[in-house]
């Protein structure tokens, strides 16, 4: 009889297979797709962000709601470097605290990871679909057939609802809710923002908007974001996405480094026969990008300066909504605190563990994500092999 299960391949899956594996525990990893941690292999491609150098009380707050903070605060930024390192991988800062591993990709990390797994004898099926329970076990589609399992200890692993291609598709949900485990409706985080652009801003797509700072009614950030054909992406959007997916407007100050009343005077001393756009250029040195949103968004530009200035300094965003929840980097939702006792196990299915994005917290990416996911994931792995052990 297989001692434990683990149900996917992800980071969070694969740290919970090996917290088992270390404790000596015989351990079964099924993984619906034909190869492990594709949305770990996908988060490399643009530069593979692990954690972040930075306090720690600082880098909890990210964490919303606060419950999950505890698991984070057992496995934070240093043992993820530490963890990082041991498999092999040459770790950098950079200059905003993100921490990467040297090749910037996740191959080889996971690859050190994989290997590692199977030293330990954690017996890794591939192509095996978990489909949901038959009474007290849990049926499987295979190569070879359908499966049942019916192991001592479980972890669900099973991601969040974003980029279903993946692997992360939530069929499970009503698997769960029909067992009685309690979850919040997946929503989109850490998204873009849809916005349907005038023919005008083509020549921008791809360009970056730098030095803005985006208020939203929890306050100001600052950030930077990428026009695309679809809207607006990147860091300084996802850090406020679950402000914007809550209904919160955004303004953005195109110039936070000059209060109103300076932009105001510097535009007033530029001469009245230059056209805004050049009297913007020349008084505030903006780029093209940024005055090609302020047209977009503030059409037509006001020519006073206090008028220009307060425009300058708060530029409604018309976006139209955030991009769809398939499309988000992650997802927020998913099995409720409520469901979960402290050792991440399900009240409604003892001896079953869950862990990473499928439970219902959020956090920004770049680092914070995946720490999560390692944290909740070697909470989990170490409390079902520590229920093994007092069996
Ligand atoms: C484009 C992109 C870039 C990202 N970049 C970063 C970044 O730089 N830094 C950061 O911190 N985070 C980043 N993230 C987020 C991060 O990758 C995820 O939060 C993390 O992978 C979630 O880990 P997980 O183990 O909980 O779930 P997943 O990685 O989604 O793994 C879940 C696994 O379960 C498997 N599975 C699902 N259903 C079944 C089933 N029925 N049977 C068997 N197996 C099943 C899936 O196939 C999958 O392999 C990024 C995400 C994306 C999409």
């Amino acid at each position: 009889m297989t001692d434990a299960l683990v149900i996917g391949g992800g980071p969070a899956g694969l740290m919970a297979a090996e917290e088992l594996a270390r404790a000596g525990h015989s351990v079964l990893l099924a993984e619906a797709k034909p190869s492990l941690a594709r949305k770990f292999l996908m988060a490399g491609k643009s530069g593979l962000n692990l954690t972040r150098a930075e306090p720690l009380d600082a880098f909890l707050s990210h964490y919303h709601p606060d419950w999950v903070r505890p698991y984070i605060r057992a496995f934070g930024p240093d043992r993820v470097q530490d963890f990082a390192r041991d498999l092999g991988q040459e770790l950098f800062t950079g200059s905003t605290g993100r921490v990467f591993p040297r090749v910037m990709k996740a191959s080889p990390m996971l690859r050190g990871w994989i290997a590692r797994l199977a030293s330990l004898g954690v017996d890794i099926r591939t192509r095996w679909r978990w489909t949901g329970f038959d009474e007290e076990s849990f049926r499987f589609d295979t190569p070879d057939g359908p499966q049942q399992i019916a192991p001592r200890v479980t972890v669900l692993a099973l991601g969040g609802a974003s980029w279903p291609r993946l692997g992360s598709d939530a069929a499970w949900v009503p698997w769960l809710t029909a067992k009685g485990v309690a979850l919040a409706p997946f929503k989109p985080a850490n998204m873009g923002l849809l916005v349907d652009w005038s023919a005008h801003m083509a020549p921008h797509f791809g360009a970056a908007i730098k030095g803005a700072a985006l208020h939203t009614d929890a306050g100001i950030t600052r950030g930077e974001f990428v026009l695309s054909k679809r809207g607006l992406e990147g860091g300084g959007i996802y850090t406020i996405s679950a402000h914007l997916r809550e209904g919160s407007p955004l303004h953005i100050d195109l110039c936070p480094d000059l209060t109103e009343a300076e932009v105001t005077a510097r535009l007033a001393r530029q001469p009245a026969k230059l056209s805004v756009a050049n009297r913007i250029k020349r008084a505030l040195g903006m780029d093209a990008t940024k005055l090609a949103l302020l047209n977009e968004w503030g059409r037509p530009l006001p020519t006073a300066p206090n008028a220009l200035a307060a425009l300058i300094k708060a530029l409604p965003a018309r976006h139209a909504g955030p991009r769809p929840l398939a499309e988000a980097i992650s997802s927020a939702g998913g099995i409720s605190h409520d469901a979960l006792t402290d050792d991440l196990e399900l009240r409604a299915l003892p001896n079953v563990f869950a862990c990473g994005e499928m439970l219902d917290w959020e956090a920004p990416t770049g680092g914070y994500l995946l720490t999560g996911c390692f944290a909740t994931g070697l909470h989990a792995g170490r409390a079902a092999a520590a229920r093994l052990t007092s069996a």
